[in-house]
């Protein structure tokens, strides 16, 4: 006899097989995942009562005498087919973050659940009134089946939820919910099932129906999970391209969202220390870790993202309580510091992490992008910081675009040089200035030099400020008439990556040949720790650009670690104490130990200028100290040109 379950046999297969890749590929994390999960296992139930529905005429022979057996296989069949139906809509509204909307909606939690609740008090009673279907004897190896006069309502509410389902996606791809290939797969579905549902109510004996479910589960499996894309192979956790999708999915659809990120800091020295292989099942472990503490609530929806280089990101949607998901992070962190022993050494782990809340906090994808590249610079190491208490937006906005600045800065010529008076103790006058970079950006306004020399310095666009500001102190050296004002030389900071280029020297030289300036009136300063950097390359340089004829400073003496063989490895002609030390003159102590490194260094035959000197008594000090030269805010803060001139002007003839 023709065996009318084999089809269903074939679902049971396929879906089984779908589950199993769910599980094996840990695709059971995330509300999307889950719900899928769902959807295949509510499937495998309906596949298995259908057979349980047709089975007994062929194999379960006795059974298949039983009224009541049979009746029951046939109410469950009935009734998980419209359910899966429901689960549909439930799988594409936690899909698409709607489903919570569904519920808390009276009018459409009355629209989804009303005709389960209604087939539900149908299938029980029809045990009693046969109005939905029925067994008949017929002999006793021998029983029929017969539709009652209620069935189509079954039916109708099969077609009902097809079309709410139908509404629900169309709406959902409306909004941006949905992109266009999971809105295509999830689509499919409706004539797929529409056909073979048609096809077994026209033909009960073709049993169909729950292998066409079978196949929109694969195409849905393929399309709408597609686990490679979605999933990060190394932790199990979902992937960068999955974060950017729920990302752009929350923006799109204006959704509230609380993102944490948590970046392991010191990755490279435990991978390098721990081997790949190690390192990927210490990532994995990790990801497992932190998932099972996050599960702070049943209710919540959080997913956990691996995005690459130590860098995971836990989005929290929907409703969710900020201070506990708050007091998790912090906690988390003391544990995963301390949770990991991997051959018998107890691993320190080091976490930044940051949270931040859409879209109070941050209004853009990119925006948040941005952050998660850039957050862990103003975290201090294993600390919890919310973006909004982190830095100044100004800062943040300035440190994210440095290099966007410093490019445009270039190119629009918009760098500046102001000078700072520098005071000659023994000759009672300004005889001296530093020149001080400044830069103006029109919509973030005054962008400190501590702040964009450094990332100058790392992209190596500081090789044409550096030039920009050479040529600049030149040029104002060669229009203004400052020697007449008793100014003998200016101060022009050097950057070690300059120092660095061999040709250093003859540009130099260029430069001043150009504008006709003799290399006595320009004195380069250097920090004291650019000399850690190749000092070979950068001595070389330092002493060719000597042999033009420039004097050296030694700038931010004392700020680091002050090394006095650094200090004698070059001739400098000025050492320039550093702020630090100023500010920490507070003692008799102190003020010793500075008057003796003050005392030392004037015997190696260096000059003193002491910067950062802000009130009378600390001038005085070191006048009596001896230094040759004060700058600082007591004096004359740093100034544009036309005001540096006025300024030696005015106090040439004071
Ligand atoms: P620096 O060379 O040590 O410059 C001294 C800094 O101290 C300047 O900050 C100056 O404005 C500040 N300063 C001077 N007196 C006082 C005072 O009494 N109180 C306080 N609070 N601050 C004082 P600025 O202009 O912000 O420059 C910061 C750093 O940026 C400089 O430190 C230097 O390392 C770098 N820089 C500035 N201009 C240039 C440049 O043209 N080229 C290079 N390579 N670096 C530069
Ligand atoms: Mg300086
Ligand atoms: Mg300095």
């Amino acid at each position: 006899m023709y065996r009318v379950y084999y089809l269903d046999l074939a679902a049971i297969v396929i879906l089984s097989a779908i589950f199993t890749a769910l599980i094996f590929r840990r695709m059971y994390r995330g509300r999307e995942n889950r719900a899928f999960v769902k959807y295949v296992v509510l499937l495998l139930v309906v596949a298995t009562a259908d057979v349980f529905r047709i089975a007994p005429l062929y194999w379960l022979r006795p059974l298949s005498y039983s009224v009541t057996f049979r009746t029951i296989c046939c109410s469950a069949y009935t009734f998980l087919n419209l359910v899966n139906y429901a689960m549909y809509i439930y799988m594409v509204g936690k899909m698409t973050g709607t489903f919570k909307k569904i519920t808390t909606t009276p009018i459409l939690a009355i629209l989804f659940g009303l005709p389960v609740a209604v087939s539900a008090v149908m299938i029980v009673s029809n045990f009693f009134t046969h109005k939905l279907f029925y067994y008949d004897r017929i002999s006793e190896f021998d029983i029929m089946y017969n539709r009652g006069p209620l069935m189509w309502v079954m039916v109708a509410a099969g077609y009902y939820y097809a079309a709410f389902a139908f509404v629900h996606v169309v709406i959902c791809f409306i909004k941006q919910r949905l992109d266009k290939v999971r809105f295509a797969a999830l689509m499919v579905v409706f004539p797929i099932n529409i056909i073979f549902f048609n096809i077994q109510s026209a033909h009960p004996n073709v049993v169909v129906q729950v292998f066409g479910y079978a196949t929109t589960a694969l195409i849905l499996s393929f399309y709408v999970i597609s686990p490679e894309e979605y999933l990060d192979m190394e932790t199990g956790a979902k992937s960068y391209t999955a974060f950017r999708r729920t990302i752009g999915n929350v923006f799109s659809s204006r959704d509230d969202a609380f993102v944490i990120f948590g970046r392991l800091q010191n990755l490279t020295s435990i991978r390098s220390a721990l081997g790949y292989e190690t390192y990927l099942s210490l990532l994995r472990d990790i990801s497992d870790s932190i998932y099972s503490m996050l599960k702070v609530g049943k209710n919540i929806d959080i997913n956990l993202y691996y995005l690459k280089n130590g860098l995971f990101a836990f989005v929290i949607r929907g409703k969710y309580d900020v201070d506990r998901i708050e007091n998790t992070a912090q906690a988390m962190l003391p544990k995963l510091r301390d949770l990991f022993v991997v051959d018998g050494i107890r691993l320190k782990l080091d976490f930044a992490m940051c949270g931040v809340m859409i879209p109070n906090e941050i209004m853009s994808e990119n925006q948040l992008i941005r952050l998660s590249e850039s957050f862990d610079h103003a975290v201090p190491l294993n600390k919890y910081v919310r973006y909004s208490e982190m830095v100044p937006e100004k800062e943040f906005v300035v440190r994210n675009n440095l290099d966007r600045i410093i490019s445009d800065a270039i190119k629009n010529n918009k760098f500046e040089m102001y000078y700072q008076p520098i005071y000659s103790t023994r000759d009672g006058k300004f005889v001296s200035a530093e020149a001080l970079i400044r830069l103006h950006d029109e919509q973030l306004g005054f962008i400190s030099p501590a702040l964009f020399i450094p990332a100058a310095e790392k992209s190596g666009s500081i090789l044409q400020i550096g030039e920009f500001v050479i040529k600049d102190v030149c040029r104002f050296l060669s229009e203004s008439d400052l020697a007449d004002s008793g100014i003998r030389f200016l101060e022009v900071n050097l950057s070690v990556v300059q120092c660095m280029q061999a040709n250093m020297a003859s540009k130099i030289r260029d430069i001043l040949d150009e504008y006709k300036i003799s290399p006595d009136r320009i004195n380069f300063e250097i920090t004291e720790t650019a000399s850690e950097y190749l000092a070979d390359a950068v001595l070389r340089t330092m002493s060719d650009i000597s042999d033009n004829g420039n004097g050296f400073s030694l700038d931010d003496y004392g700020s680091g670690y002050s090394n006095l063989s650094r200090v004698m490895s070059f001739p400098y002609r000025i050492i320039k104490l550093d702020k630090s030390l100023v500010d920490g003159l507070g003692d008799s102590r102190s003020y010793e130990i500075v008057r003796q490194t003050i005392s030392l260094l004037k015997s190696l035959g260096a000059e003193i200028v002491v910067e950062g000197v802000e009130d009378k008594q600390k001038a005085e000090w070191f006048c009596d100290m001896g230094c040759e030269y004060i700058q600082g805010y007591y004096y004359a803060k740093p100034m544009p040109e036309h005001e540096f001139i006025a300024f030696c002007k005015s106090s040439a003839v004071g």
